[in-house]
This record gives structure tokens, C-alpha cells and sequence, in this order.
């Protein structure tokens, strides 16, 4: 059985280790240390993405290994953490000033847990792999350039989820990045004005043509930021758009993806002498899991054998479950214990973490 004050122990442990993404040097040699001791072939690619692989019981590798993953970087400000437990010995949360940085620190003191009681324990353990990606945050830059050739599992357990550990993730959305250049023509607002084309004019038309929001009920967009213009007298000549379209159904996202780039065709038909220069790429792709596929199965038999019922859920978020899925592997995301990632408010629930500690150890307990 996983053992509730060493989980809890790792979690500070982790939490202390300043991790931001881009740095994560410091806990990627904590974790190869403990990989190593737990007896994991531990390697990294280039992009210093961490994989530790474990044989299983027979030693005879036959058998194709599940993967164990989460992620090593927080968001900001997530520097010189004091996590503290609430009075009831249940709650960790952060002085405030900062995040707490469960996600995915709770992920990670989970898989190790798990791992940990399950070799304690003596009981035959399937083949696996350990995943500890780097820059997840802020693109899943570190799945993106994870290299697949390390990795020969086809499914897993993704454990960077919100809330309790029976919240399984089977479906996400696929994400398309917008950014846009406008040039226009700069003149005097005072003395030429009808010589200048307004860049930050272009933009707005653009922005009104666009559409945007919650578009329906599995497709969102974005314009996040508008840039552009120097001074009070000039007529702007350039602009800068940044944005973003999500759907769960990939056709979806084509279509809207499509109507975006006819909104700047249009715009642009009517400044002729504006320079609309459009790049839209994907960034992740979307994915969505069947009841009946055998990676879901095999988790929620791990959730429902400690006694929770698990739920089926969707996000409107990626994690790298989306690229690991763009490589064959149905690894899906469970919750940590952890709530409101990314702010200073963040918490984690030691019940549920423990819970989730002990689905890892069944997870990976030969059946
Ligand atoms: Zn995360």
C-alpha cells in the first residue's frame, strides 16, 4: 500500500525544487536519482525529457510496457515555494504570493508512490515507462520534441488532471495558433492623413469579421492580443494579432480555420495598400477516446479496484496526452488532487492524491 506520509514528503520535496519552464535541470536529476535507485533504465533525449524504463517482473520485456507520465516545469511566479498544510492535515497551498505548483509536482510524487509501493510490495508489475516531459506549459513544447523512438508503450496514464483521480480526460481539443503582420502606410495625422493606411484600422476590421468566442459547443477562438501603432500623430503602420482557435472535432477547427483566413482575405481586398501578412499552425491535435478502447478499460478497471467510479470527461485544454496521441499512444489524463492551476490559489488535496497513488500501484500490478 502506498504509504501516505513518504507520498507526502515527496510532494513538499518536489514542490521546494524551483522548476519553471525552461529550467528544470535541477529535478530532472532528483528524479533520475530516484528512477535509477527504483531500479528504471533511466535516458534522456535531446530535448532533456525524461524516460525510465522499467522491465516488469519476468524481466522477459515481452510484453509491450504502459507509460507513466507527467510533467516537470510549473507556470509562474513558481519560485521559492512554502507549501503548507491546513490545520486538518489535508490541504497544501502556497504563502499566496505564489503558485503551488501541484500541477504537476502532485503528478509526479503519484507516479513515483505508486512505483515505490508497488516494488515495496513484492507483487508482479507489468513492464513500464516512466515520461517526465519537460515545458509542458505554454505549448507542450517538451512532448512536441519528445523522441518517440524511446518510447514503446501504446498506453498510459497521463497524471496531470484536475480534481479527483476517477476524472478521466478522453477527449481534447485540437488547438491552431493565429498570428498576423499588418503593414500599412505611416504619414502625418495632421498634415497627410488621407496619405496613410491605418494598420491598427486594418486589424479592427479584421477582429470585427471574426468569429470568436465559445463558437459552439466544442469550438472556441481567440484574439488574445493587439499590438501596434507609435505615436498620437501618426497614422499606425503596423499591428501585430496573436490568437488561437480550439475545437474538439478537427473538421470543426478546418472549417473555422478556413472562415479566419476568408476574414483576412476580405480585409485585405479592401486595403490594397496594406501588407496582411497571416501564419495559422497547429499546434497540437485534438483527440477523443471510445468507451470501449482498451487503454480507457484498463484504466478505469485500475480506478474502480479502489473502490471510485470513474468518470469520462472532456477538457477544453491540450496536455501532452494530445501529442502522445498524435504518436499512437493513448495515454490519458487523470486528475492529481490538484485545483485551480495556475494561480496562486492552486491546492492539493492529500486524500486524493493518495488515492491516485494507489490506482498508479494497481495500474502497473500484473492482473
Ligand atoms: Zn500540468
Amino acid at each position: 500500500m502506498p504509504d501516505r506520509q513518504r507520498l507526502t514528503e515527496t510532494l513538499i520535496d518536489l514542490i521546494k525544487i524551483d522548476s519553471p519552464t525552461g529550467e528544470e535541470d535541477a529535478i530532472d536529476a532528483h528524479l533520475s536519482g530516484i528512477l535509477a535507485y527504483l531500479g528504471g533504465v533511466v535516458r534522456h533525449d535531446d530535448y532533456g525529457n525524461l524516460v525510465a524504463t522499467f522491465p516488469g517482473s519476468d524481466g522477459s520485456g515481452s510484453q509491450t510496457p504502459v507509460m507513466l507520465s507527467a510533467h516537470m516545469d510549473t507556470v509562474e511566479p513558481g519560485r521559492g515555494i512554502k507549501p503548507t498544510l491546513d490545520a486538518d492535515g489535508e490541504t497544501l497551498r502556497s504563502d499566496g504570493t505564489t503558485i503551488l505548483g501541484g500541477d504537476c509536482k502532485a503528478g509526479i510524487a503519484i507516479v513515483l508512490e505508486g512505483l515505490t509501493s508497488a516494488i515495496e510490495d513484492g507483487a508482479p508489475l507489468r513492464p513500464l515507462q516512466v515520461v517526465f516531459s519537460r515545458a509542458e506549459e505554454g505549448g507542450l513544447n517538451g512532448a512536441r520534441n519528445l523522441n518517440f523512438s524511446l518510447v514503446e508503450a501504446k498506453s498510459g496514464m497521463v497524471f496531470d488532471g484536475e480534481g479527483a483521480v476517477s476524472r478521466v480526460c478522453v477527449g481534447a481539443p485540437a488547438q491552431n495558433i493565429v498570428q498576423c503582420h499588418i503593414t500599412g502606410v505611416a504619414a502625418h495625422a495632421g498634415l497627410e492623413p488621407e496619405n496613410g493606411v491605418s494598420a491598427l484600422l486594418v486589424a479592427a476590421n479584421i477582429l470585427t469579421r471574426l468569429p470568436l468566442g465559445r463558437i459552439d459547443h466544442e469550438t472556441t477562438s481567440n484574439i488574445g492580443l493587439l499590438e501596434g501603432g507609435l505615436k498620437r500623430n501618426i497614422i499606425p503602420e503596423r499591428a501585430y494579432l496573436d490568437g488561437e482557435l480550439r475545437s474538439r472535432d478537427q473538421a470543426k477547427l478546418d472549417n473555422y480555420t478556413a472562415e479566419f483566413r476568408r476574414a483576412f482575405d476580405q480585409v485585405a481586398a479592401m486595403y490594397p495598400k496594406a501588407e496582411i501578412e497571416l501564419n495559422i499552425w497547429s499546434q497540437y491535435r485534438a483527440y477523443s477516446v471510445p468507451e470501449k478502447d482498451p487503454a480507457l478499460a484498463d484504466i478505469s478497471r485500475a480506478v474502480s479496484s479502489i473502490g471510485l467510479t470513474p468518470t469520462m470527461e472532456t477538457t477544453g485544454g491540450g496536455s501532452d496526452a494530445n501529442v502522445f496521441f498524435e504518436h499512437g499512444i493513448v495515454a490519458l489524463p487523470v486528475g492529481i488532487g490538484v485545483r485551480d492551476f495556475h494561480t496562486t490559489r492552486e491546492t492539493a488535496n492529500l486524500s486524493e492524491i493518495y488515492d491516485a497513488a494507489r490506482v498508479c500501484q494497481e495500474y502497473i500490478s500484473l492482473k
